[in-house]
């Protein structure tokens, strides 16, 4: 090192401490980044890669952005999988010049901005949880713990090895903290659910030092008031709260107490039902076309965050569920009171990322106002509840909105109306607050009068008229008198206050204290009203971090009551029902719908939804529906839409129904076959088969089970086979409620020897050889499966159609017979594209008769084929 230059020395060592990150150096005005990371930034900004001196003989490229348009750049680079380490200078050039002739600027890295610890409005979604997660393995025993430091939430959660996956797609982490070399299996996990790892070392999973972080954090001396928590769990939350600590350098964001959930209380949704049900994505991963985005009717950010994780996580606990039932009911009750509360909802900022970022010391005035306007809303929202008969859960937000009267009058009287984003350029603390922020702005603005009146005073003083205050770049003010009045000016009384200064020709200068008092502070007027509004901002921040616990709570209370009034909106708008929900095995549905197929429809301005029943109410065992009939029926649709019913009434919602009867469902599974699921692009018969595997071997009494067109992805008779087995396995030992889409009409048969199995089709109608869907869910089997009129209707060329109908015919025939001519028909059946198969005389299509002949080789045929293919004959003829 030794031909290195001393910043370049101190750039490398900073840099060695964050080999993981790209290293922002502050330079002036700039960001510049260098070496290999110049190389990746520029080309992942699209911004120019230029060079500055050399390092080992070779140019060092070199990459800038501007301070004050950083952020954009920081989202760019989270969004493309990178990590940002914010290297400041910490003293000014000339502070480090007055320790040395050659002493570099210290710098220090004052942040590492990482995709689950950012805060800023502009790189976060309002309405989306960004979550920070930890994993941990303690002995065999496995602990999640997630916070999101923009809103202050922290949950921990002790789970299986089993749970990881879907606990980590219920939570959707934009970052998990596993300890370095970790198991293969929580990154393959994490890695499949496109969740970006960050290792730390052990030492920070140790969970003796994670219970003194954690009293520390939260200031308290035991943990044992936030719940028992063990071993695993400690370690989970001690290192999130470490890697915070890393992150943030110290500066702790203001995390609540860790609240601890339990598998047990929430419906258990693995990854692939939660992709398979479109909940919070669409299939192609953004929110349009999702049940969030249709359902969605919150007005604040806090409110949308809320709806998200409700969804997310719907309930077990009849309580908890009977609780926001009875939210919603009231709001759809009193809908002129709802409406009233939606008025104010609309005008709440989002008061717990302006928290957070007051507490992380990154927050501006804007973060001020919106605490103010929150409360402010939080106030009109209380006079607007009190005196009425209200449900627990709004009672209780009622309660938490009340009593904040002195902070919001505080920050009214402090702040301006609309104040600025940042503290940069000051002018955010009201006229009038602070008498000396006043003066010093008018100092700062009206100097020139401030002197015109003490010139004033001073004439009056002195009696000499032509006194003036005047000003150069040597003496800067001083007061000028003719020197005729010099004896005058400098005999007391008078020369106790005017100081000699200067005597020209005609003229004599003086000073008074007074005057360069006055001249500092009006040179100094604008730092130092820019200081004393800092200053203002610190007492104010500090005002509102006192009541932090009760601005989050109140916070809260804003999200619960704009969700019920927005759930409840929905039911109206929507013809929604309240549903009766228990801990019974029922799921009786009537006039059921599903609620993103019917927005779509409705824009499309095409046919109506029709609404359909389910009832699966299950007493001792088994109670499924096997659901045949033809492709485009709508059998998928029926699946979905129970599914979703069922997940809507555990989140505390209404649903798209005439009426419902749910028993709580524990677990909700759902598969589709392997060729709906091409897209993910794997081997995905596999994928389907090991899905099912996962809920045979895991679906209990509770479980509601969707499983469409399972075993499709292989062979026929493989297929049946296994899609009997598996349906067989649900009856006898999952002995769960579950509907059963399928195409092997073979699986009918099984409502005869399965008691708790019914058959259930979607009614078409056949008209001038076409067929219509009606959409309509009946009990019984489909006759048949209409494929060859899909094909048609799909736009297959005629001929190909005809052929098939002709193909078709035979084969059905051939079932007629039963027995070996029906089993050889369909062995063959991949066979028929390439050529008529020997056995089973295909017709031709222009003659009947001469196309079966011409099929025929009769040294192959037996005597009772030759019988048979008679027959047949006769009955084309
Ligand atoms: P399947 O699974 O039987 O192939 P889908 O459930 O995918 O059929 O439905 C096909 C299309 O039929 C849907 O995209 C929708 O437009 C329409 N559809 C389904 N169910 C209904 C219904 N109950 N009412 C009106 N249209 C429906």
């Amino acid at each position: 090192m030794s031909n290195v230059t001393p910043m370049m020395a101190q750039y490398l060592e900073i840099k060695s401490a964050h080999a993981d990150a790209l290293l922002f150096y502050r330079m002036g005005d700039f960001y510049e980044m260098f070496f290999d990371d110049a190389v990746a930034a520029a080309e992942a900004l699209d911004i120019a890669l230029t060079k500055r001196g050399k390092h080992d003989g070779k140019d060092v490229p070199m990459c800038g952005v501007p301070v004050h348009s950083a952020e954009g750049y920081f989202l760019t680079l989270i969004r493309k999988g990178f990590r940002v380490a914010v290297c400041e200078q910490m003293e000014s050039p000339a502070e480090a010049r007055k320790r040395g002739a050659k002493s570099v600027v210290r710098r220090e890295v004052v942040r590492l901005v990482t995709p689950g610890t950012l805060t800023e409005d502009s790189l976060l979604e309002a309405r989306r949880h960004n979550f920070l997660a930890a994993c941990a393995i303690l002995r065999g025993d496995h602990a999640l713990a997630w916070a999101d430091i923009s809103t202050g939430a922290f949950h921990v959660m002790p789970l299986s090895p089993a749970r990881l996956g879907p606990e980590l797609a219920r939570l959707a982490p934009s970052e998990l903290i596993v300890c370095d070399g970790t198991e293969r299996d929580i990154a393959a996990t994490a890695e499949d659910l496109g969740i970006p790892l960050t290792p730390l070392a052990p030492a920070s999973f140790d969970s003796s030092s994670a219970r003194h972080r954690l009293c520390a954090l939260f200031s308290v001396g035991t943990l044992e008031g936030f719940g028992h928590f063990g071993r695993a769990e400690l370690s989970a939350m001690g290192a999130l709260v470490d890697y915070l600590d890393i992150t943030q350098r110290g500066k702790l964001p203001l995390l609540r107490p860790p609240r601890r959930e339990s598998a047990e209380r929430v419906m258990q949704i693995d990854a692939a039902t939660r992709r398979n049900l479109e909940l919070t994505h669409a299939l192609d991963g953004g929110r349009r076309g999702s049940l969030l985005a249709v359902i969605d009717r919150t007005v604040t950010p806090g409110g949308a965050r809320l709806l998200e994780r409700r969804l997310a996580s719907p309930s077990r606990d009849l309580d908890e569920i009977h609780a926001r039932l009875a939210a919603v009911d009231f709001a759809h009750a009193e809908t002129a009171l709802a409406a009233d509360l939606r008025d104010h909802l609309r005008k709440c900022p989002d008061l717990d990322r302006a928290l957070s970022r007051l507490a992380l010391d990154r927050g501006g005035p804007r973060d001020l106002a919106a605490v103010r306007g929150g409360l402010e809303q939080a106030r009109q929202i209380a006079a607007l509840l009190a005196g009425q008969a209200l449900p627990p859960l709004i009672a209780k937000a009622a309660e938490a909105l009340a009593g904040f009267d002195t902070l919001p009058a505080l920050l009214d009287a402090a702040l301006i109306a609309e104040p600025p984003l940042t503290l940069r350029d000051g002018g955010y603390i009201a006229a009038g607050f602070d008498p000396e922020l006043d003066e010093a702005r008018k100092l700062r603005d009206e100097g020139r009068s401030v002197i015109a009146s003490l010139q004033k005073r001073y004439n009056e003083a002195t009696g000499v008229s032509s006194l003036k205050i005047r000003h150069n770049n040597v003496l800067g003010y001083f007061v000028e008198t003719p020197a005729t009045h010099a004896s005058r000016m400098q005999a007391p009384p008078l020369s106790e206050t005017f100081i000699h200064r200067q005597t020209t020709a005609n003229q004599i200068r003086f000073t008074t204290v007074e005057l360069s008092d006055l001249e500092n502070r009006i040179l100094n007027a604008g730092n130092r009203a820019l200081e004393i509004e800092r200053q203002q901002f610190g007492h104010l921040c500090a005002r509102v971090l006192e009541q932090a616990a009760a601005i989050g709570e109140a916070a809260r209370a804003l999200a619960e009551i704009d969700l019920a009034t927005a759930l409840a909106d929905l039911s109206h708008a929507e013809d929604w029902c309240r549903p009766e929900v228990d801990t019974s095995r029922a799921f009786a549905v009537e006039g059921g719908r599903h609620p993103v197929v019917e927005q779509g429809l409705r824009r499309q301005e095409g046919a109506p939804f029709i609404a359909n029943d389910c009832d699966l109410s299950a007493r001792d065992g088994a109670a499924i529906w096997l659901l045949t009939g033809p492709n485009m029926a709508g059998k998928s649709t029926f699946l979905r839409q129970n599914a979703l019913i069922a997940l809507l009434a555990q989140m505390g919602s209404h649903v798209p129904a005439r009426s419902a009867h749910i028993g709580v469902v524990s677990q909700l599974f759902s598969r589709v076959g392997a060729s709906d699921d091409l897209a993910r692009g794997r081997s995905t018969f596999m994928v389907e088969m090991v899905e099912t595997a996962a809920i045979l071997n895991q679906a209990d009494e509770h479980a509601l089970v969707i499983l469409d067109e399972i075993g499709r992805g292989t062979a026929t008779y493989d297929g049946l086979s296994i899609a009997w087995a598996t349906l067989e396995h649900l009856h006898d030992t999952n002995r769960c409620r579950a509907l059963f889409a399928t195409h092997y009409h073979e699986l009918t048969a099984l409502s005869g020897t399965l008691p708790g199995v019914e058959n259930a089709t979607i009614a078409v109608k056949e008209w001038q050889g076409a067929v219509i869907f009606l959409h309509e869910v009946r009990k019984g089997a489909a006759d048949r499966s209409y494929g060859v009129q899909v094909a048609q209707l799909a736009g297959l060329p005629e001929s190909v159609v005809e052929r098939a109908r002709v193909v078709l015919d035979a084969l059905e025939r051939g079932e007629h017979e039963g027995g070996a001519a029906r089993a050889a028909i369909i062995d063959d059946l991949p066979l028929f594209s390439a050529a008529p198969p020997p056995a089973a005389p295909v017709p031709s299509a222009s003659s009947p008769l001469a196309g079966m002949l011409d099929a025929v080789r009769p040294d192959e045929l037996s005597p009772r084929e030759a019988l048979d293919l008679i027959y047949r004959m006769k009955e084309a003829t």
